[in-house]
Order: C-alpha cells, then sequence, then structure tokens
C-alpha cells in the first residue's frame, strides 16, 4: 500500500480530514494518469453521503488519513482511454461509490459488483495500483469507465448528484423487493435524511403508499407536501406507532445510528420485508418475537450494481427524480458536516466543486 505509486503524475486540489477530529482541510495531491480504460472528470458537485461523515470521524475504525470523501460526484469528462468506447469528451457523467472489483466473479459477470469481495471504494480504498483512493472532495478524479455512469440530460448536475450513492442505495432493495414493477405496496421509509428523501420520491414515482418512520415531527408537512409521503409516523410517540402495526409490506430503514428494529418490525404485515441500508457504528437491536410472530424477513443491502445504477439514473430522468439539496461551497465543508452531524439538513449537502452555481 502507498499514497502515490510513480504513475500518479497528476496534481490535484482537494479537501481531507486529517484526523478523527473529523476537520476538513485543503489538501493536494497526485492522482493516476488517465490509462486505458480510464475517463478523467473534471468535478463539478459532490454530495456529502453520512457514510463521509462516519469516514471522517473513523467510526467504523476503518479510516486511512488523510481522507478525501465524496462518494456522490458528477462531472464532466476531460479525457477518455483508448478503450473506452461509451463515453466521449463533454460528456456529463456521474461516479458512485465504486471504483474497482475482480470483473471476474459471479457477482462481477452478473452486474453485482457491489458485492464483489475484492471490491474497491471511491475513497478509502486501495487500488489495484496499490495506491489509497480519493473521492470527490476535489477538482478531478481518474475512473475506470466501467464504474462511470451517464446523467440524463433533464437532470441538473447538482441536484443528481446524490443519486449516484443515496439514490441507487433505495434504488437496489426497491428493485430486489419488486416495487418496480407491482405498484400498490405499502411502503415505510424509516429515517427522513438524503437516502430516505429520495426513497419516498422514488417509492410515490413507482406506485405505491408511503409511510415515513420519523423522529422529526418537524419534518411532517414537508414529508407529505413537498415529497409526496402519504402517512407519517413519529417513532417516540407509542401511540402512533401501535396505530401502524401491521401495515406495511416492505420498510426500508435508512437511519444512521443505533435504534431498536422491534418496534419498526411491528410495522410489517406478516411475510413482511425489512431491509437494513443504514450503518451505525453499533451493533442495532434485533428482538426475536416480532420477527417469528409476524414471519418478517430482514435483510441488507449494499449500493448497487453498475447496470442497475444506470438504470436508476434512467429512471430517475424518466420521471424528473432529483434530490433536495443544500448548494455550499467547498469552504463551508466544516459547517455542512457539523449540521449533518446535527440532522439539520433538507436533505442533502452538495459541493459547488467547480464553483458554477450562484452562491
Ligand atoms: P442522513 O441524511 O443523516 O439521514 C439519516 C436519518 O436517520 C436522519 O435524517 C434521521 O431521520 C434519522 N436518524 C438520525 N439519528 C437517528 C437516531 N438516533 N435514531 C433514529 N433515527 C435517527 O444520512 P444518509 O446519508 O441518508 O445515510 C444514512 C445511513 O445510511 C448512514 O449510516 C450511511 O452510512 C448509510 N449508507 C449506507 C449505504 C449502503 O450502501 N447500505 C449507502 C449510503 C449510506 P429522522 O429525522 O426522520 O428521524
Ligand atoms: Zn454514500
Amino acid at each position: 500500500m502507498a499514497l502515490e505509486t510513480p504513475n500518479h503524475t497528476q496534481t490535484v486540489a482537494g479537501w481531507a480530514a486529517y484526523d478523527s477530529s473529523g476537520k476538513i482541510a485543503p489538501y493536494i495531491f497526485k492522482r493516476r494518469e488517465n490509462g486505458v480504460n480510464d475517463v478523467t472528470i473534471q468535478v463539478m458537485y459532490c454530495g456529502i453521503c453520512h457514510t463521509d461523515l462516519h469516514h471522517v470521524k473513523d467510526d467504523w475504525g476503518i479510516t486511512m488519513y488523510p481522507v478525501v470523501p465524496g462518494h456522490e460526484i458528477t462531472g464532466v469528462i476531460t479525457k477518455v482511454g483508448s478503450n473506452v468506447k461509451n463515453f466521449k469528451l463533454g460528456d456529463r457523467v456521474g461516479v458512485g461509490c465504486l471504483a474497482a472489483s475482480c470483473l471476474e466473479c459471479e457477482f462481477c459477470k452478473n452486474s453485482q459488483e457491489n458485492y464483489c469481495d475484492q471490491i474497491q471504494f471511491t475513497y478509502n480504498g486501495i487500488f489495484w495500483d496499490g495506491s489509497i483512493t480519493y473521492g470527490g472532495y476535489s477538482e478531478m478524479l481518474v475512473a475506470d469507465h466501467r464504474y462511470v455512469v451517464h446523467v440524463p440530460d433533464n437532470l441538473p448536475m447538482d441536484a443528481a448528484a446524490p443519486l449516484l450513492c443515496a439514490g441507487i442505495t433505495v434504488f437496489s432493495p426497491m428493485k430486489d423487493c419488486q416495487l418496480l414493477e407491482s405498484p400498490g405496496k405499502k411502503v415505510g421509509i424509516v429515517g427522513l435524511g438524503g437516502l430516505g428523501h429520495v426513497a419516498v420520491k422514488m417509492a410515490k414515482a413507482f406506485g405505491h403508499q408511503v409511510t415515513v418512520i420519523s423522529t422529526s415531527p418537524s419534518k411532517e408537512n414537508e414529508a407529505k407536501q413537498r415529497l409526496g409521503a402519504d402517512y407519517f409516523l413519529v417513532s417516540t410517540d407509542a401511540k402512533q406507532m401501535q396505530r401502524g402495526k401491521r401495515t406495511l409490506d416492505v420498510i426500508l430503514d435508512t437511519v444512521s445510528a443505533k435504534h431498536s428494529l422491534g418496534p419498526i418490525l411491528e410495522l410489517l404485515k406478516v411475510n413482511g420485508t425489512l431491509v437494513v441500508v443504514g450503518a451505525p457504528d453499533r451493533p442495532i437491536e434485533l428482538p426475536s418475537f416480532p420477527l417469528i410472530f409476524g414471519k418478517r424477513a430482514v435483510k441488507g443491502s449494499m449500493t448497487g450494481g453498475m447496470k442497475e445504477t444506470q438504470e436508476m439514473m434512467d429512471v430517475c430522468g424518466k420521471h424528473n427524480i432529483t434530490c433536495d439539496v443544500e448548494l455550499i461551497k467547498p469552504d463551508k465543508i466544516n459547517q455542512a458536516l457539523d449540521r449533518l452531524a446535527r440532522n439539520d439538513v433538507r436533505y442533502r449537502f452538495v459541493i459547488d466543486i467547480a464553483g458554477t452555481s450562484k452562491l
């Protein structure tokens, strides 16, 4: 493992956290040359995912500092490798969580690269050449074209950026639970944050009745009026949760902190499925009674494969689904991370990396 290898010749300006204080400061580093399978991207926007916060604070104990976060990247192609046929100069593209995978295992061959056991992430990963990967809080990115998608023309690059992680992370389990092809289900979304708010928009676009389960009563009006949710349950209100018992077919749990799954499982009908996508730093409690009395299932889901990510972008283009974003300049990243930690964002911060927006 090395910070840089000899093929890292391109100097890039970015923003990194240097230790678990999580404070972000400017960072100049090197990226690899554009290889035959690579495209170079001028980064325009990068969303601030809660995973970035987990990483800069080393919540999961896996951070390699300095860490340049960012895996909700949109930008424009400025260089194309000789093997790359599906992208050209000037294309509007997006990069999410994946930087590399083995390309040979059953999951890679089946367009489920996200479950390859040699997967490397866009940041805090180790690329094949031994270098540590640096993410989208930076002005330029070199990416293997197999992990890059097109951004539909009708989607604005700022509000589309969070689709690259938040969007695909909720789209993939919805697809897995057949929510794309069978409308009319009762879907619950736990946690109305970056992931949760896109999930509400998608579930509505796919024709479902949507219940938000939230700790924040202040989000109820927006959830219903802006995002289109049908019902809103305050998870700390036992009476409301009691009324919601056995009403939902599928629930997506996007919560970033430790919480009990018991009351959430009770909201599922018999045979219902709870998909956990939130990744708290401590284990979440899973009581057995609500599981066995309702024959309910709990599963996880991790981002999505690349084919599915392009499909998700195209579906969002078709339904005009974008994220509700608060645009910030790079010098406000620390304030944004502090506000994200306090659950004070509607609903995703996006950094205007290229400085092209009027802020
Ligand atoms: P976010 O914007 O901070 O949203 C999380 C939401 O969880 C908050 O808005 C809040 O919603 C709720 N919440 C926060 N603290 C809570 C607590 N103590 N108890 C109950 N609810 C609480 O975060 P995000 O970017 O959507 O990410 C959510 C989680 O998903 C993170 O852990 C992130 O690392 C993980 N993630 C996983 C994947 C994957 O592939 N599986 C991909 C991306 C992110 P309310 O105010 O409505 O309660
Ligand atoms: Zn993310």
